[in-house]
């Protein structure tokens, strides 16, 4: 039975093991069974299904998760957290534990070693790292049908939005591209032990069955998003033709832009995945 999910067992079992909370790996452990029941059920998990947990800390969550889930693999950085997990994971016979750094890992390895399958992530991450986790999943194309996760609410809410707010942007359009984001709920600093200063968000991600939109070239795509971001408060011919690595002049950058009925002066956080998606397929033709 899930036992850790609140501040009395979890304050035993670190004290028991004087495990001393490491602030550069994102430590903030959950202390809430009423939100690890809702991390659960959004993530919507059977016994058919494969999932891969990042930071399992001392196996709050995964717990839960093994009691639903045909297979668990959880990936734990830190090394003096792995006898902790050997105890609490102990009573159940359907987890794998890695001790290593997620973005560390080959993940089409992972998947291949645990039969293939199509995997759901679940996790409440460290959130130091919580775009580059995001992104290396998306890149690995990896068969992936969800990802549901604790974020910073600040960057929950840059996945969701859309042109023209001030939270649009490179990681906005990422996430949009690959998946449909949703709000699962907004958990407040005191389910956590200890309490993060700052305010948390559940966000699902459905992986699309297809991308929304048509790309020739992905990796482009994303170089041309980032290059119009770089520098947020100059227009986007700039961005773009600064960029050395886009191999375009200005006149080009130029030209492409007036093809598509753009002013000179507009800037990136106006334009959809959709404008994005054909600015990119037309600034690849012309390149040099
Ligand atoms: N899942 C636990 C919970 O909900 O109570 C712990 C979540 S805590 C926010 C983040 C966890 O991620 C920590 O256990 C931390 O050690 C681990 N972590 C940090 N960086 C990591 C990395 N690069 N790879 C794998 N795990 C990492």
């Amino acid at each position: 039975m899930a036992n850790l999910g609140n501040y009395t067992n979890t304050s035993e079992i670190l004290r028991k093991y004087q495990f001393r909370m490491q602030k550069k790996y994102g430590q903030n452990f959950l202390i809430d069974a009423n939100i690890l029941h809702k991390i659960v059920e959004a993530a919507q998990i059977t016994e058919k299904d494969c999932v891969l947990e990042i930071g399992p800390g001392i196996g709050t969550m995964t717990q839960y998760l093994a009691e639903s889930a045909g297979r668990v693999i959880a990936v734990e950085i830190d090394k003096g957290l792995i006898p902790i997990l050997e105890e609490t994971l102990s009573p159940y016979d359907n987890i794998t534990l890695l001790c290593a750094d997620i973005l560390k890992v080959d993940l089409s390895a992972l998947v291949e070693e645990n039969g293939g399958g199509p995997l759901k992530v679940v996790a409440n991450l460290p959130y130091y790292i919580t775009t580059p986790i995001i992104m290396a999943l998306f890149e690995s194309h990896i068969p992936l049908e969800s990802i549901t996760v604790m974020v910073q609410s600040e960057v929950a809410d840059r996945m969701q939005t859309g042109p023209g707010t001030k939270d649009y942007g490179a990681l906005s359009l990422a996430v949009q591209y690959y998946a449909k984001p949703e709000i699962v709920t907004r958990v407040p600093a005191s389910c956590f032990t200890p309490r993060p200063n700052v305010d948390s968000t559940v966000v699902r991600l459905v992986k699309h069955k297809e991308p929304p939109v048509v790309v020739e070239d992905e990796a482009y795509l994303f170089s041309v998003i980032r290059a119009s971001f770089n520098q947020r408060r100059k227009t986007l011919a700039n961005g773009l033709a600064n960029a050395g690595n886009l191999n375009l002049t200005r006149a080009q950058v130029e030209q492409v832009l007036e093809e598509m009925g753009l002013p000179g002066t507009v800037r990136g956080e106006t334009l959809t995945l959709q404008r994005f998606s054909e600015l990119s397929n037309r600034l690849l033709q012309i390149r040099a």
